[in-house]
């Protein structure tokens, strides 16, 4: 599901920093991680800290340059701790995980995290067609390169999730089951009775304002119980107008009543 992907890690000086890269690649289900010319590697720190990942150490790639280690990706993101260092695309991580997500179906895609004390030079921060931007605390703002590919990671697992899912609302965890198809088109249709009744909808437009209305019911996904209370207001509303047409037909006919009532009145 995410073979496409890969992360590179350029010059890293502590090899605990590459286990806990790898630990945070495993935990967020991905798992190729790409070094390039790093201090000191293979390294007893980084297995320890890497805990279960070990795996994704075994597979882990070392390269002398950064070219080497991108050369086959048609996408490359590259990560900087201060927001626009260098004019640039500059991507959210949520941006980021949705495009590296939708990318990687296709293709190969790299993101790049640079050295722990100065990160990316900006040559090498040109050489990607996209920057990336953790928003964290303007005044201290760049985080341990594990934890900044951690939080990098887990947006582009958030993307595949929801790419899954397909709907913004998740109904597997909801407390009532979706309504039906069928169901909210009797919805649908007892709106507009009742808004025509009412006045609302008038006869020149009256098909614009019920696709504007569908819409916005669809964006929502109403789940059974919802539909149950809306149709229920509507019911109220239809019983309100009915008790008043009946009271007024009851008034109309007590005039009309009281006229007829009097006939010296008309001829005098
Ligand atoms: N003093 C360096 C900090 C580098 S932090 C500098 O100012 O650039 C090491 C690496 O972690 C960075 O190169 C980047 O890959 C990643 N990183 C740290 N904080 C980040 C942030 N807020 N957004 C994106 N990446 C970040």
């Amino acid at each position: 599901m995410f073979d496409n992907i890969r992360m590179v890690l350029v010059n890293t000086t502590h090899p605990g920093n590459i286990g806990a890269a790898a630990r945070a690649l495993k935990n967020m289900g991905l798992s190729r991680l790409v070094l390039v010319d790093p201090l000191e590697y293979p390294s007893e720190r980084a297995v320890w800290r890497a805990a279960n990942a070990l795996d994704v150490l075994d597979k882990i790639q070392v390269v002398g340059t950064l070219e080497e280690a991108v050369a086959d990706c048609p996408l490359v993101i590259g990560t900087s701790a201060r927001g626009r260092r260098i004019p640039w695309p500059l991507l959210t991580p949520r941006e980021c995980g949705d495009r590296v997500w939708a990318e990687s179906a296709k293709h190969e895609v790299a993101i790049v995290f640079g050295r722990e004390d100065r990160g990316l030079t900006n040559e090498e921060l040109q050489k990607c067609h996209f920057h990336v931007h953790i928003p964290a605390n303007p005044e201290y703002s760049a985080l341990n390169v594990a934890a900044a590919l951690q939080v990098i990671a887990y947006e582009i697992r958030m993307s595949a999730l929801a790419a899954e899912s397909g709907a913004p609302v998740h109904f597997d965890d909801w407390d009532m089951p979706p309504a039906q198809f069928q169901d909210v088109e009797m919805y649908f249709t007892h709106l507009e009775e009742t808004l025509t009744k009412l006045g609302f909808l008038t006869a020149d437009n009256p098909r614009q304002t019920m696709t504007r209305l569908r819409r916005l019911y669809n964006r929502v996904r109403l789940d059974q119980m919802e539909l149950g209370i809306l149709r229920g207001v509507l019911t109220s509303v239809q019983n309100h107008i009915f008790h008043s047409h009946n009271k007024i037909a009851a008034l109309e006919a007590r005039i009309r009543e009281l006229e007829g009532g009097d006939p010296g009145q008309g001829n005098t």
